[in-house]
């Protein structure tokens, strides 16, 4: 059966046998620390928990966001896309040169590849969303500027 593995993993060209040797990954709610968004690419407070990051040839990672009232991203791009499911809260998403969308929970938002956009809370309710997106060459974002209290409607 082993060999009957191998064989498959091969002609199938990927390392199927070498996969289902390694262990499945539970990491424990609790064992990483809330982090801060970092100052430059958001506005308000806005913490990232249960932050993930699967090893190649997987190329996924993300984690759960959440937006106090008036918080948001900074303007940015996806190499790969994004997906965002909305878990609590009331927020927003706004693709550059388009409306602002109110989004809720078990909203699922989908954000194209190097499309330009913003995502947060709305003025008054916090929300916090999971977030997914893929990596390029090791990257899954491309900051560029805030969101400004206009464009945010403040
Ligand atoms: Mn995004």
């Amino acid at each position: 059966m082993r060999l009957l593995a191998a064989a498959l993993a091969l002609s199938l060209g990927v390392s199927a046998y070498a996969s289902e040797q390694k262990p499945i990954t539970v990491t424990r709610v609790g064992t990483q620390p809330s982090n801060a968004g970092a100052e430059q690419n958001f506005t308000g407070s806005v913490f990232v928990d249960a932050r993930f990051q699967a090893a190649a040839p997987a190329r996924v990672g993300g984690g759960i966001v959440t937006f106090a009232p008036g918080a948001r991203t900074a303007w940015h791009t996806h190499p790969l896309g994004q997906t965002l499911i909305v878990t609590s809260g009331v927020g927003l998403v706004q693709k550059w040169d388009d409306a602002v969308q109110e989004i809720r929970p078990g909203d699922v938002v989908w954000i194209p590849p190097g499309v330009k956009h913003w995502h947060g809370a709305s003025h008054t309710v916090g929300m916090s969303h999971i977030a997914i997106s893929e990596s390029l060459h090791g990257k899954s974002v491309d900051w560029m500027e805030k969101v400004s209290k206009e464009q945010y409607g403040q």
